[in-house]
Formats: C-alpha cells, sequence, structure tokens
C-alpha cells in the first residue's frame, strides 16, 4: 500500500515525486509510467527552453511560476552537474505592425519582474548577427536544458528515497475501497491513500477514471522542427523568437540553439488525429471522434479558421515553413534545414471555445488532478510540484525525516 500514487512519469509527475520524497522521506510513494521510459511524450519532445516568463499574464501561475521556476531549474541543474546555459534570447519585430506588441511585451516584462531590455536593430545584430528587424528585446533569465536528462534525475532522487518509479505500467481503472484508491494497471492492482493525475495528453482521461468530470478536454496539437545542417547552425548564436500572435496561444516558430549545440526551428501547431501522433499520417480513431464531436473544438476552429489553415498548409510546405523563418534570418534556404523531431501539445479546450490559459490544478477527494500543464511547465515543474504537494497533506508527519536534494 503506497501514501500517494502519481499517474505519468513526464516532468511534472517525477517533480511531485521528488518534492513529496523530500518533504518526508518516509513517504511512500510509486509513480506508474506506461512508456518503457521516462519523459517519453511532451517531457521529451519539447524545444527545452528554460522561460523565463515574460509571456504570461501578471499573477498567473504560469507568470509566477515560470519567473521563480526558471531559478529554480538552473539552480537544480547547478546542483546536479546538469548541462544547461542562461544564455537569454532575443525577441524581435519584424514587421511595423509587430511594434505595439513587442512594446506590450516590454512592459508585461516589467510587470513580471523580468530584466527585459529595448534592442535596436543594431544591437540586436550584435547579439543575432544574422536576423533582420526593425527592433527587439533582450530577456536575460531565458535558458537551454534537455528535460530527459532533469527528469532522470527526479526519478533517481526519488528511488534513493525509497520511492518506486514503474516503468511500463498503464493505469487502467481506478476505483475507491474502503476510502483507499485502487489502481489497477497493466502489472496488477496496486493501493494507495492519494491519487495524483499528471497523465498530459491523458489527463482528462485519468481524470473521469477517477470520477471526475472534468470541465475541459484535452486537444492535441502536434508542433513540427526543422533542424539546421551543420554548416548553417552558425545563423543562431542562441534563441530568437518572433512577436506571438496575441490571438494564438503559441509563441511562433523560433530558432533555438539545443543544449547539443543543434539548432531547431519550429514548432508550429496543426491539430493532431492522435494524442501521441508525433507523425502527419498518425491517425487514432477514438481521439479524432472525440475531438470532432466536441463542441468546444468547432467554436475554436470557427474563431481561427485562418490561422488554423496556414498551419496546416506550412505543415505539408517546407517552402512555407522556410518563409516563415527568412522573417527572422532572411539567410535561411530550403537546403539548409531537415526535418526533425515533433511533439504535442496537450492543450485543455472548454466547451466555449476557450483554451484553458493557465496551469489548472482540480482537487477531488483524496486526489490532485493536474488538468492543464502546457508550456512553461517543464520550465515550472519544481514550481507546479510544489503547489500540487502544498494541497496534500503529510501523511507521515510524525516521523519526519528531513532530505535534503
Ligand atoms: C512542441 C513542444 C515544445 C515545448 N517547449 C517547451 C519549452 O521549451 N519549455 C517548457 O518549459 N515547456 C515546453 N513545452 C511544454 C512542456 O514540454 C510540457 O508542458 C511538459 O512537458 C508537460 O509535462 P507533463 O509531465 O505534464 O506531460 P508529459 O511529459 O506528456 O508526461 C505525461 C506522462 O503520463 C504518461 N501517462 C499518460 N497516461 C498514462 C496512463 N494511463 N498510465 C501511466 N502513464 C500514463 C505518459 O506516457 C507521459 O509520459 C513544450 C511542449 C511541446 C509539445
Amino acid at each position: 500500500m503506497f501514501d500517494y500514487a502519481i499517474i505519468g512519469g513526464g516532468i511534472v509527475g517525477l517533480a511531485t515525486a521528488e518534492a513529496l520524497s523530500r518533504r518526508n522521506g518516509n513517504t511512500k510513494i510509486v509513480v506508474f509510467e506506461k512508456e518503457s521510459e521516462t519523459a517519453c511524450h511532451q517531457t521529451g519532445r519539447n524545444s527545452g527552453v528554460i522561460h523565463s516568463g515574460i509571456y504570461y499574464k501578471p499573477g498567473s501561475f504560469k507568470a509566477r511560476f515560470a519567473r521563480e521556476g526558471s531559478r529554480s531549474m538552473v539552480e537544480f541543474c547547478r546542483e546536479h552537474g546538469i548541462k544547461h546555459e542562461v544564455c537569454g534570447k532575443v525577441i524581435v519585430a519584424t514587421r511595423e505592425v509587430e511594434l505595439p506588441q513587442l512594446e506590450k511585451l516590454y512592459q508585461r516584462g516589467l510587470e513580471n519582474g523580468l530584466s527585459v531590455t529595448k534592442l535596436t536593430t543594431e544591437q540586436v545584430r550584435e547579439i543575432e548577427p544574422h536576423v533582420r528587424c526593425l527592433a527587439g528585446l533582450k530577456v536575460t533569465a531565458t535558458g537551454i536544458v534537455a528535460y530527459r536528462e532533469v527528469c532522470a534525475k527526479y526519478a533517481e532522487l526519488v528511488r534513493q528515497r525509497g520511492g518506486v518509479v514503474m516503468l511500463g505500467t498503464r493505469v487502467t481503472q481506478v476505483s475507491e475501497v474502503k476510502g483507499m484508491h485502487r489502481i489497477e494497471t497493466t502489472r496488477g492492482g496496486f493501493e494507495a491513500r492519494f491519487l495524483i493525475n499528471c497523465a498530459g495528453l491523458h489527463s482528462d482521461r485519468m481524470a473521469k477514471l477517477a470520477g471526475l468530470q472534468p470541465q475541459a478536454r484535452i486537444v492535441p496539437f502536434r508542433g513540427e522542427y526543422y533542424e539546421l545542417v551543420p554548416a548553417k547552425r552558425h545563423l543562431v548564436k542562441s534563441l530568437i523568437y518572433p512577436v506571438p500572435n496575441p490571438d494564438f496561444p503559441f509563441l511562433g516558430v523560433h530558432f533555438t540553439r539545443m543544449i547539443d549545440g543543434t539548432v531547431h526551428a519550429g514548432p508550429n501547431a496543426v491539430l493532431a488525429f492522435k494524442r501521441e501522433g508525433y507523425h502527419k499520417t498518425d491517425f487514432s480513431a477514438r481521439d479524432t471522434w472525440e475531438t470532432l464531436t466536441y463542441g468546444g473544438f468547432w467554436k475554436l476552429a470557427r474563431k481561427n479558421m485562418g490561422e488554423g489553415l496556414m498551419e496546416v498548409r506550412r505543415s505539408f510546405s517546407k517552402a512555407l515553413f522556410v518563409h516563415s523563418l527568412q522573417q527572422l534570418i532572411p539567410e535561411v534556404q530550403t537546403d539548409d534545414v531537415v526535418p526533425t523531431h515533433a511533439g504535442v501539445r496537450a492543450q485543455a479546450l472548454l466547451p466555449d471555445g476557450g483554451l484553458v490559459d493557465d496551469f489548472l490544478f482540480v482537487e477531488g477527494r483524496n486526489t490532485v488532478h493536474v488538468c492543464n500543464a502546457p508550456s512553461p511547465a517543464a520550465t515550472a515543474s519544481l514550481e507546479i510540484a510544489k503547489a500540487v504537494v502544498a494541497r496534500l497533506p503529510d501523511l507521515r508527519a510524525a516521523t519526519t525525516v528531513a532530505v535534503t536534494r
């Protein structure tokens, strides 16, 4: 019998397990992960950016947890010898119409307590010599890391403190028996006093299994990346972002130097016909049916029809993708980029077609569900974990053992 059972061995589930085991070394914890490795889905397929929090609404979880999380993530990496770099990033306006939005971002950065500097074209080019723009911002706190490595360290710490990370173990049923959760998995049944749902792309389904009626449904959006060929990596020094479209929840295709030295360009945002569908042809009848029969999806589609169709065209046309990249770096040519990985974002969508913008935690009877943890949840994982743990009693309080990281 476990004190806490966590569904999901992505960065949110593992950070939560790490925080619970640090709070009390006597706690009995299990993490169920259906794949044979941790961080196989969103966490292992993202841009690897430690976000500063410039984009998010002041006072929101995202703004607070990104600001604090970028610091705690860097501290964690330093403490555990995980390769990372606080390289900063530039956000650049390439058209006159983007200048007011750039100014708004600057003000937002200040409101969120960040170190942000306005840059002229020349100043941008001192940092990123190949960029063409009208003006820019420099955000110093942004960094890069491989989140798979962060996850491997979280899992190692959990195991060192006696926790169990069960790989290849899919949760299939949850019921309540005499105040305990009975959790059926592909590797047998287990009991736990508290259940924490960190199932990412499947978090709405896991919430339903546990008896909750989640208001929002997860709709998957694939993000495809290209990679600069080695001979062209010099075109990007660190991170180059466009001014995001304020009506769209994603950041726009950008250049990211990864911690292994490769340079990625992307991601776009197209509706995926499978929750874990990383290829254009991946299809799941169940996932597609659930999306297409959801009124919220059609309301969102009607509002964003133009942008959505453009994303689909760009997904199928390398020339269009390269055209978007050329807005930032005109020198980039079609032969300079090759397709690389893709990730799928778990985005919670409300019945009225509104996207759940902030991180969303829902509490049930002896359960906490992380119902929306999109970007920057990897950056913010230590802070999200703190917020989840604060919602859970310390079941071994009488036998507290102080555990250092
Ligand atoms: C393309 C892309 C780019 C991004 N870029 C960034 C970035 O640069 N910086 C940043 O901070 N964030 C970024 N994000 C967001 C970030 O990656 C996610 O917010 C974060 O990884 C979410 O973590 P998670 O643990 O909630 O989900 P996941 O990593 O998806 O983990 C959920 C886990 O639950 C498991 N699971 C599901 N159902 C079950 C079940 N029934 N039984 C057992 N296990 C189950 C899954 O196998 C999975 O491993 C990006 C996301 C994407 C997709």
